[in-house]
């Protein structure tokens, strides 16, 4: 039973640590998911801008390469005597043809021969035959130089055309002009895919290639304004979904985009590239559907544990609970049985009491008889005597036996008077008395004998008054009767000594000590008709009668031996009501 609050309080205190324990993994989770998040962001975030700063790097140096290779054609044809030759006889036969050769070798766009009028006399493209390009940049520079001239043209179709020109001399004349359309678009198809967008611009700041065909011509910003950033509300939106990213350089297609830029050590060009977020992204979402998956995991795991644990547990309750029931049936059980012998003991002890009652009425009817038949036969005997002496004239002796006779008759009454005084009940005469007087009436009445055997008497009473409730006469005759069995006590005795001690306290307590033989046997003491003394001297009803009057008072009798010898004799009464509750408020 003293064990229950032991078994419940980790009941009560588990949901809580059960509680604060899935906080805290609920808040680690959230914790490693945002740390990782961040981290790999930065991590992923910072390897595509690496591979972008990479992939630039590798297309601007093919962009400087084909635009090198190229760029030397012009000279090698301006020198090549097949071309001089044609342009000065006019015989283009096979100027054409040779062209071609050269183009495939190169990876020219095309090439053309101008004659010194601009019309196009030879080409890999056969429908330039013929045209006409007086006009054109590339044919008025190159005629006007010595050098080869790089011209970007502007197309209809909003591409851009790039090409190599030179002039071809003879004879210190310029005859015609060589032009080499460089193959830039072939580099323009291959980045597409790679990234997001690509970017060509020339030093002027517009675009001149673009894997976006549209945006040719235009500057950077005007290209990306076509294609509006998003509105506060989308950017809060966009911001919601990639919750975690650093803030994009730009926005393509509402696409929150990396830019980078390079510079192309060509004629002030420069090389932009747009990366979207989108594989960081995914890549960091992978990472942390991994991480939440396995938090997940785990915190099922937990569960299944704790669950399987509360099974257990409600196993164990119910286990407990079935023993608790069983137990409480055997208590009932045992109670029942209990009250059945309690009753059994009770009827016995009435029979007991029944029976010791009738022993003690005829323990008591045989002393009684005993004491009695004595005197009766001591008297019978006087009698006789006295009858014989008054036929024998002699009167003054038979006198003495009739006064023996009295004295015998003056026993008997006493003994009949403390049987009587034993059998009375009742607190009719109970008043209020000062126990200090009823000490000295009773050493008053005592006083004959006291002097007769010379007794050394301490008398100890309290100034104030020792009230009690009680009848005074029976009071008087305990007290009487506890002077008279000290003094019998001291009889063989030639130093007496008595104290009577009065004290106040909780109770009055009356102590009486003697230096007499002491007390033979305690346990048998109060028993009425217990006598140490010869017949005569004591019936053995004083002590047992007044432990019933102390008793009847609500006060206790009790007798011990001295420490160095004699007997102490105690009596406790309580004190009157009114005197108590005045000691009580003092
Ligand atoms: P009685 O005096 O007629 O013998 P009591 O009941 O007064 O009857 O005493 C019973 C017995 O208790 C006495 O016979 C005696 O043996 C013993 N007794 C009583 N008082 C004393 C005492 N002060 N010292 C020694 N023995 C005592």
């Amino acid at each position: 039973m003293t064990d229950t609050p032991d078994t419940e309080l980790p009941e009560k205190r588990s949901p809580m640590l059960l509680r604060i324990v899935l906080i805290v993994f609920i808040a680690l989770g959230v914790a490693v998911v945002w740390t990782s998040n961040y981290f790999l962001t930065e991590r992923f975030t910072e390897s595509t801008r690496n591979r972008a700063e990479l992939r630039l790097a590798l297309y601007s140096g093919a962009i400087v390469s084909e635009l090198q290779r190229n760029s030397v054609v012009p000279l090698l044809l301006s020198r090549d005597p097949v071309m001089i030759a044609a342009l000065n006889s006019g015989d283009y036969a096979a100027t054409s043809q040779r062209l071609i050769s050269y183009q495939k070798e190169i990876g020219a766009a095309s090439m053309m021969l101008l004659d010194g009028d601009g019309r196009t006399v030879a080409a890999t493209d056969r429908q330039n035959l013929g045209t006409q390009h007086r006009n054109d940049a590339y044919f008025v520079q190159a005629l006007r130089t010595n050098d080869t001239v790089f011209t970007t043209t502007e197309l209809e179709t909003g591409a851009y055309e790039f090409t190599y020109s030179r002039r071809v001399t003879s004879e210190k004349r310029g005859i015609g002009v060589i032009v080499v359309e460089v193959d830039l678009a072939k580099l323009e198809q291959s980045w597409i895919g790679t990234s997001e967008a690509v970017i060509v611009t020339n030093s002027e700041g517009r675009i001149i290639l673009a894997t976006e065909p549209q945006w040719r011509g235009k500057p950077i910003d005007e290209a990306l304004a076509e294609r509006p950033a998003p509105s506060a509300i989308e950017r809060a939106i966009q911001a919601t979904a990639d919750w975690s990213q650093t803030a994009p350089d730009a926005y393509l297609k509402g696409q929150a985009l990396l830019r980078l830029d390079g510079r192309i050590p060509f004629q002030g060009w420069r090389l932009t590239s747009f990366t979207t977020y989108a594989s960081v992204r995914e890549r960091v979402n992978g990472v942390l559907a991994l991480e939440i998956m396995g938090f997940a995991i785990l915190l099922s795991l937990v569960f299944y544990i704790l669950s399987r644990r509360a099974r257990y547990q409600s196993v164990l309750f119910q286990r407990e609970s079935m023993e608790l029931r069983r137990l409480n049936k055997r208590l009932q059980r045992e109670i029942a049985e209990r009250e059945k012998v309690q009753r059994n003991l009770e009827v016995a002890e009435q029979t007991i009491a029944q029976s010791s009652k009738l022993a003690a009425l005829g323990e008591m009817s045989a002393a009684v008889s005993h004491e009695l038949n004595q005197p009766l036969a001591a008297m019978k005997t006087y009698l006789a005597g006295a009858r014989l002496l008054l036929q024998r004239r002699k009167p003054d002796e038979a006198l003495s036996s009739f006064q023996r006779i009295d004295d015998l008759i003056e026993r008997m009454g006493a003994i009949t008077r403390q049987l009587k005084s034993y059998a009375r009940k009742g607190n009719e005469d109970f008043a209020p008395i000062d126990l200090r007087k009823s000490v000295e009436s009773a050493l008053q009445m005592m006083e004959p004998q006291l002097n007769k055997m010379e007794v050394e008497i301490t008398c100890s009473l309290p100034k104030e008054p020792v009230i009690v409730t009680a009848d005074r006469i029976r009071l008087e005759q305990v007290i009487i009767n506890l002077l008279r069995n000290a003094l019998d006590a001291m009889k063989d005795q030639p130093d007496r000594e008595l104290d009577i001690l009065l004290s106040l306290g909780e109770t009055a307590t009356l102590t009486i000590r003697d230096n007499g033989k002491g007390i033979e046997d305690l346990d048998s003491l109060f028993e009425p008709f217990y006598t140490t003394k010869a017949p005569g001297d004591g019936v053995g009803l004083g002590l047992a009668i007044s432990t019933g009057i102390i008793k009847n008072l609500g006060g206790r009798l009790t007798a011990r031996n001295g420490s160095a010898r004699g007997a102490v004799f105690q009596v406790q009464l309580p004190l009157h009501r009114d005197d108590r509750s005045t000691r009580a408020a003092e």
